[in-house]
This record gives C-alpha cells, structure tokens and sequence, in this order.
C-alpha cells in the first residue's frame, strides 16, 4: 500500500469538475485512494423529485470499537468569471508553495489530508488497531443538501452503525491552521411577510385600509426588541429585514398589498419552531392581516465544550502551538444533520479564498492539516 500524498491527492481532486450536482469521477480518486488501505467503500446514489439524482460516498475501516468518522463534501461551487482567475480553475496548479483551484479550501485539500493522516495511522498501527474509521463524502453540500448527509446518515443508522465522533473539513480557521474550530452553528431561516390591505384613492384613506402602514407595524413589532442576549457559546440572534417591496408606481394610489423579507439568524435558545410562534405573536398583536412563508435553512446546533473539543485542540496544538478558538459563527453546514448522530466539531483549512476566484491552499498547511488530522486519530485510539 502506497503512502498517500495529500498535495497530489488534492491536485486530482481539483482537477475532477464536481461543480454541484456534477461528480465527475471525484469520488472515484477517493474511493480509488482510501480502498488499498482496506476501506469498505459504498457508493450510495440518492434521488429525490425535483432534484438531481447525488452520488455518495461511505468507507469505513474496520467494523467494531470506537468510531471516528471523517465527514466532508467533494462538490464546489462554480468558478464564476473565468477571466478573473489567474489559472485555471480546474487544474490544480502549484504557485509560491499554494495549489490554486476551485475546492483547494473548500474542502478538497481537507479530504486529501484526512485520506493521507489515515494512510499514515494504518501505516502506523495495521488495520486491527481495535477501532472504526470511516469517510463519508458527499456531492451534495453546496446545494439543496437533500441527497447528501441526511440521507447517508440515515443509511448508516438503518445498518445500525454508531459514530461516537466526527471531525468535519470545512475551512474553518479565519487566518491560520490551528486559529479556530467550529463547535456548533447559528440556525438560519428566511421569511417573506406580506401585509394585505385594501386598494383606494390616497384622497379617501378611510375607505381604503394602508397596507404600508400593516407592514411598517409589523416590521416595527419584530426588530422592537432584542432576541436574546447570546450564549456562553453564540452571539445574540439576529433578524435583518433585507428587503421591502411595494412597487408602487403611483402618488394618488394606495396599494392592497406590501411585502418584507426577513433572516434570523439564530443561536440554540431557539428553534425554527419556536421563532415562527414569536413572530407570529408579535404580528397578530398589531391587528393587521397577513400572510407569512417561511423557509428554514437549518436549525442551530451546539457540541458544549467536553470531551471532542478537548481532543482537537490537544491535537492542532501539538503540531502548530495554537489552541483553537471554539467558535459558533458562519453560515451553515452539514454538521447542522451530523450532530443528531454523533457529537461532531469541525476543523479543516483556512477560509479566506472559498469561493472565491482564485480560491486556493497552502501546502504547508495541507501538510499541516495531516499531521493534525492524524494527532486526533492517535488520540482518539489511544
Ligand atoms: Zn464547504
């Protein structure tokens, strides 16, 4: 079995196209890597209508012991303006000591460096070690997330599979390998409210009833007051109206209907069901008619500082000398499904070109993020 170099394994993945929901054989240069080592991989093809059919990836090393699943997604985002590269996006070169290409942060490169720090620790200690290790890649991450984790999960509890841990690679360190890592994330929800009212000349405002006034109401009503305070663990949630739309074109008219949009951003002092309840209140209060769609991104999660977090810290100071800050902040990701499973914290590159053009990764810190990857297995298996 031949010793897996993370920066060529993640030049090979770079040069796989896997803008979502297209594979493009990345998960075959995976498969094709972690196998030798005696992975028992399953490709698991997942459908649902109105979205597009997203291939899976699961290999796990070993069947008993404790669990320590390495979750991830090969998918990317779109290049965008391929005249504001400066290389191809697709080819995964190396400049100045970084390999330039969509995914090299996000999350290639971490891929590559878990398949190279698991390579090293079989190398290490054989394939009986005791233990499980698993991998569990999907093409679905950048978009809907509907064919992707939640389904693999489910597949894996149906075989009744445990996970005791998981370490997900997204790029979470805001400067350096070893600044920060993620124990848990803000819910996200977005809402259109529409106030409805009744059309009439400007002249006669009492035989008509101002919908603008309903939503200035409204909207008045549900930035009035603070959410909450934060958390040990979170900032205070957070509810930004990010449009208000009347269309009208008129000085003599007023309209029957008047629309907001709005996101919360929210900590784990709430739930998606219990801030639909809170707006709710606060809208019906003011008396007015309305209608309310909302559409929940994820619910906020939280692994509390313990056992995990101490572990990845332990194991990103002793190869760079930083202890990570165990943050909440960001958008959303597949961990938001994993934590239902398995206490799960992520760790993975540094952030600062994902998704953008010319994204790219330090080899010192893919190298890096092995050698961290592989402090956390021998911690884990000790
Ligand atoms: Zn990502």
């Amino acid at each position: 079995m031949a010793r897996i170099d993370p920066v060529e394994l993640t030049r090979d993945l770079i040069r796989r196209p896997s803008v979502t929901p297209k594979d493009e054989g990345a998960l075959d240069v995976i498969h094709a890597a972690i196998e030798p080592m005696g992975f028992v991989c399953h490709r698991l093809r997942f459908s649902a209508e109105g979205t597009p059919d997203i291939d899976n990836l699961y290999a796990r090393l070993g069947t008993g012991g404790r669990h320590f699943c390495f979750a991830g997604h090969s998918d990317v985002v779109p290049p965008g303006d391929l005249r504001a590269w400066s290389v191809d996006p697709f080819k995964g070169e190396v400049i100045d000591g970084h390999i330039y290409g969509r995914g090299a942060a996000d999350m290639k490169g971490a891929i590559a460096a878990f398949c190279a720090a698991a390579s090293q620790f079989v190398e290490r200690r054989g394939r009986d070690f005791g233990g499980s290790i698993s991998l569990l890649i999907t093409g679905d991450e950048e978009g809907p997330a509907i064919n992707g984790t939640v389904k693999v999960l489910d597949w894996i509890a149906q075989r009744g599979e445990r996970i005791n841990a998981c370490i997900v690679g997204e790029p979470t360190n805001a400067k350096v390998v070893g600044d920060m890592a993620k124990i848990g994330r803000r819910g996200s929800m977005n809402t259109r409210l529409t106030a409805i009212g009744q059309q009439g000349h400007v002249a006669y405002p009492h035989l008509a009833d101002n919908p603008n006034h309903q939503l200035v109401r409204m909207l008045g009503a549900l930035i009035g007051e603070e959410l909450d305070r934060g958390t040990d663990y979170f900032q205070p949630s957070s509810l930004q109206i990010t449009t208000i739309d009347v269309g009208n074109p008129t000085t003599n008219v007023i309209p029957a209907r008047a629309t907001a949009g709005f996101n919360i951003r929210f900590n784990d002092t709430h739930s998606s069901k219990s801030l639909t309840e809170w707006i709710r209140r606060r809208l019906d209060a003011t008396g007015g008619r309305y209608e309310l769609d909302i559409s929940v991104s994820g619910e906020a999660f939280l692994t509390p500082p313990g056992e995990l977090s101490a572990l990845v810290s332990d194991a990103v100071e002793s190869i760079t000398g930083r202890r990570p800050e165990l943050s909440t902040t960001g958008g959303t990701s597949d961990a938001r499904f994993i934590r239902a499973h398995a206490p799960v914290i992520e760790f993975g590159l540094v952030g600062l070109t994902m998704h953008k053009t010319d994204e790219r990764a330090a080899i010192a810190d893919i190298n890096a993020l092995a050698a961290i990857y592989g402090a956390m297995l021998d911690r884990f298996f000790p």
